[in-house]
């Protein structure tokens, strides 16, 4: 084979260990691929997993020691498969044919309905609840590695700090029971004063509401309110409910990568429902009596995050609104 016959694709190159991104390109000869670039690589084209088929999203080819490639151009990757003898499975190909697409609708139809009329009537709570632990840590995984790429960065907080505030949190946690496991991950954000809670029990907790708040007992606040979304699967079930179809080709297919797809996105622009704040803010209250932390420091939170409204604060506040009416809550309850 002459070297005007290998065809090379542009493709992002990571490692799996780090989220740094190495600009490569790809080329498969007698049954070899191999990667030129900021990475040399080579692989048997046997020992590499290509991602299913999906209308919108990069192909991903992975290798076996967890390394990854993303390639854009997939009609151009298609033909280089092609080419090299590469079968997408059956499962891909009954994804890709119409028949497949209307089989797996009908299939998600019924199963959302089934879900509603025979499941507890808050059907995707039943569903959230039903889910092993582990397949939502599936679920969560890498998620932070695409916010860590898109809006996060490392936190500047000393060490000693974040050991400080994650020591507090974990003895405000530990007279709970039933209290669902957590991680704190401290980043810094070009998304302003934030904290979020990951599927994964991922709780990222942002330099910018530290620094805004400027009261532990406020941080441990909203951090008990993030753990009370955790405890109640509120992020799964907003996710199950926000792509339901998405939901089904993971049950069904076992792809999860439209979920992956989605997630970031829903966990960035989430809007709780009015009860799941609620349901967050009074499993907070409990915790912070428990500690003897008067819930006062929950409420001096979201006052202090409406005032800074104007600024970059929004992103937060649009999710956890600061009404007049949640601080009296927070401040009535007994
Ligand atoms: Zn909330």
């Amino acid at each position: 084979m002459s070297d005007q016959d290998i065809a090379r694709l542009a493709g992002r190159y990571f490692d799996g260990k780090t989220s740094r991104l190495h600009r490569v390109t790809l080329a498969v000869a007698d049954g070899v691929a191999h990667l030129a670039g900021d990475v040399e690589r080579r692989a048997p084209l046997a020992s590499l997993r290509v991602s299913e088929r999906a209308r919108h999203a990069a192909r991903k080819v992975t290798f076996d020691d967890g390394a990854w490639l993303e390639l854009d151009d997939r009609a151009a990757f298609e033909r280089l498969l092609a080419a090299s003898g590469h079968r997408d499975s059956g499962v891909v190909r009954l994804q890709q044919s119409w028949r497949g697409v209307l089989l797996a609708l009908a299939v998600t139809v019924a199963v959302v309905l089934g879900a509603y009329v025979y499941l507890l009537p808050a059907a995707a709570t039943s569903v959230a609840n039903a889910l092993p632990v582990g397949v939502e840590r599936q679920l969560g995984q890498g998620v932070l590695e695409v916010l860590d790429a898109r809006v996060l960065a490392p936190s500047k907080l000393p060490r000693a700090r974040q050991a400080q505030l994650r020591g507090q949190f974990a003895a405000l946690v530990a007279p709970e029971a039933g209290a669902p496991g957590w991680q704190l991950v401290f980043r810094s954000s070009r998304i302003g004063p934030n904290a979020l809670a990951l599927p994964s029990g991922d709780i990222v907790l942002t330099d910018e509401l530290v620094n805004l708040l400027q009261d532990d007992q406020a941080v441990m606040g909203v951090l008990a309110h993030e753990l009370g979304h955790l405890h109640r699967r509120h992020l799964t079930r907003r996710l199950l409910e926000s792509s339901a179809v998405a939901a089904a080709t993971w049950v069904i297919f076992g792809d999860v990568s439209s979920m992956l797809a989605a997630l970031p996105t829903v966990a960035l622009d989430m809007k709780y429902s009015r009860d799941a704040e609620s349901e967050a803010d009074d499993y907070a209250v409990a915790m912070l009596r428990h500690n003897d932390i008067a819930p006062e420091h929950l409420a001096q939170a979201f006052v202090k995050l409406g005032k800074g409204s104007d600024g970059p604060t929004s992103s937060y506040l649009s999710s956890h609104p600061a009404t007049a009416e949640r601080i009296a809550r927070i401040r009535a309850a007994r």
